[in-house]
């Protein structure tokens, strides 16, 4: 098999509702990487297709880096969308389009759709779809089980139309549709432990997370209650501080180790540093990021993981600000930034 299909168009995916962050996101990254493109997104269609000028979509991938976008869950390089397939054989069309994406067999197949309520509808389609195609592209000698070749992406609009296209394992998102499939654990005290689970997902490989939460470590929640994220750092077996002045989980205070501490989250320090800062407290997103990094530049923490609860405009603005906030205060105190990232979670709803 060659690389010889040219693909037009980068898809990326997004929650319903934020593409034009999406798309204003992936502009500015391709200017600050030398790239002219246009992005196309409609309103709340869950996806922002970005065509590069005179560059494959998959050489534009792989000069930028998925892990630094805030509002795409995942990218897809696809060729031309398929717009009237036909009903009884969507296979051959498709088989056609992907052959020529990669140049040698995929490691995978990931049939999907936007992530969107009318798109849902489609899961009774893509399901056996998946399981069908799937046989067909093995027994052509497209599709292998090797994690570390190239994805095979099918993204259905319609039952009538989808595009083929292709991510790298390492610079994509490793999920189906770029959304982690977490389980609510039965005695988690809200669903927020979910937001927490996916920001160590994403944010920390295996290694990181082993090394950095685990037994003998210490944390401090701000705006705690009524304890999901000091639940997952307890389950990581981690000693936490809860700051709120609302109630905590009881069965979760039974644990042992956590100290609660009715005050306000923006005054109160800890006597000795921790190792981590979490903080879910519901404010101004500047007035969080400046408390985060007073606690980073003062060393009262070493690591901070934080939400920033977005306006309803000027989302991208916004960020920035707060990202300039964090590295200006930190360069002051002459401290050095391991790294510093942003990410619109599936679970943060
Ligand atoms: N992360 C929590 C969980 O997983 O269960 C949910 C936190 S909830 C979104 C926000 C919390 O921040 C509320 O419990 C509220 O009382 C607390 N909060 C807001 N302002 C605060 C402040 N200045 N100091 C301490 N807590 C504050």
């Amino acid at each position: 098999m060659t690389d010889t299909t040219s693909a037009t168009t980068l898809l990326l995916c997004c929650r319903a509702g934020f593409e034009g962050e999406c798309a204003a996101e992936i502009q500015t990254r391709a200017a600050e990487a030398g790239f002219a493109g246009f992005a196309k997104a409609k309103p709340d269609s869950g996806y922002v297709a970005f065509q590069p000028y005179g560059t494959d979509a998959r050489a534009f991938a792989a000069a930028l880096d998925f892990s630094a976008l805030i509002f795409a869950r995942q990218w897809i390089a696809c060729g031309e969308l398929l717009r009237e397939l036909p009903v009884d054989d969507r296979v051959t069309p498709l088989l056609e389009a992907a052959r020529g994406l990669a140049d040698g067999p995929f490691g995978a197949l990931r049939v999907e759709t936007p992530d969107t309520n009318e798109a849902k509808a489609l899961s009774a389609f893509c399901r056996p779809f998946e399981k069908a195609f799937a046989a067909a592209a093995r027994k052509a000698g497209l599709l292998l089980d090797d994690a570390r070749a190239p994805r095979l992406h099918l993204f259905f609009l319609s039952s009538a139309a989808g595009w083929a296209g292709v991510s790298q394992p390492g610079n994509s998102s490793d999920w189906p549709m770029g959304i982690p499939r977490l389980k609510m654990p039965h005695d988690a005290p809200s669903r927020s432990v979910l937001k927490l689970a996916e920001a160590f997902e994403f944010f920390m490989d295996r290694e990181e997370q082993a090394e950095w939460l685990r037994e003998g470590l210490t944390a401090v929640d701000l705006g705690a209650c009524p304890g999901g994220w000091t639940w997952q750092l307890v389950q990581h077996g981690l000693q936490v501080t809860a700051i709120d002045n609302g109630a905590m989980d009881s069965r979760l205070m039974a644990t042992g180790q956590v100290e609660h501490v009715q005050a306000d989250g923006f005054v109160w320090r800890p006597s000795r540093p921790v190792h981590w800062l979490v903080c879910d407290m519901v404010e101004q997103p500047a007035r969080v990021a400046a408390l985060v990094a007073d606690w980073l530049a003062d060393g009262d923490a070493q690591r901070a993981m934080f939400n920033l609860k977005l306006p309803m405009k000027k989302r991208l603005d916004e960020l920035e600000y707060c990202q300039h906030l964090i590295e200006s205060r930190l360069q002051e105190a002459g401290k050095k930034i391991r790294r510093l990232a942003f990410r619109q979670l599936y679970h943060d709803r």
